[in-house]
């Protein structure tokens, strides 16, 4: 490749972004240093928030569970896309651990419980969740859900409560 095809190789695109395209996000550190960003779910178990896409109907967030953590049995209509940062976990239903460094699939229709076993001190796993978190007793029973807009609510809730204030929530809104 001469000077000139690299030159041109490096040459941005030159026309504004479709108008209707909502603003990119970029969030660093995504693990934050600020523990008041981390959004209580239940004991043990945290939330950070990272894309909250009301248009799309999905979030992205890191999950983080501190020993003996359970995340309350749920079920999914739609797909969830994990990658494990730090520390590790598992499904009571399934016989695999989910590691560091690890990528997790969860197919729509599955039913399970993630748990962090008491040796671990920390876990920390990016996920992409689609759709809802349907939470059920163990026949399958309906005990409640989690949408991106419960999720907002939650953020809203718990920014307000800790002092960064309601609206810390709307730069994760697109
Ligand atoms: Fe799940």
């Amino acid at each position: 490749m001469d000077d000139a095809a690299i030159a041109k190789k490096w040459e941005p695109y030159r026309h504004p972004q479709p108008k209707d395209s909502p603003p990119e996000l970029v969030i660093a550190p995504a693990i934050p240093t600020d523990e008041r960003v981390w959004v209580p779910l239940e004991p043990n178990v945290d939330f950070r928030p990272l894309l909250l896409s009301a248009s799309a109907g999905y979030w992205t967030n890191l999950l983080r569970v501190r020993k003996s953590g359970v995340l309350s049995r749920h079920r999914h209509p739609q797909p969830v896309h994990g990658f494990v940062l730090k520390g590790e976990w598992r499904y009571l239903e399934h016989d695999w651990i989910a590691r560091e460094g690890g990528y997790v699939y969860e197919a729509p229709g599955e039913t399970h419980t993630l748990v962090v076993d008491a040796h671990v001190p920390e876990m920390i796993t990016f996920f992409q969740v689609n759709g809802a978190m349907i939470y059920v007793d163990p026949d399958g029973k309906n005990t409640g859900y989690d949408d991106v807009f419960t999720r907002i609510d939650k953020c809203r809730a718990h920014y307000a409560a800790i002092g960064l204030g309601a609206d810390y929530v709307d730069r994760f809104i697109r």
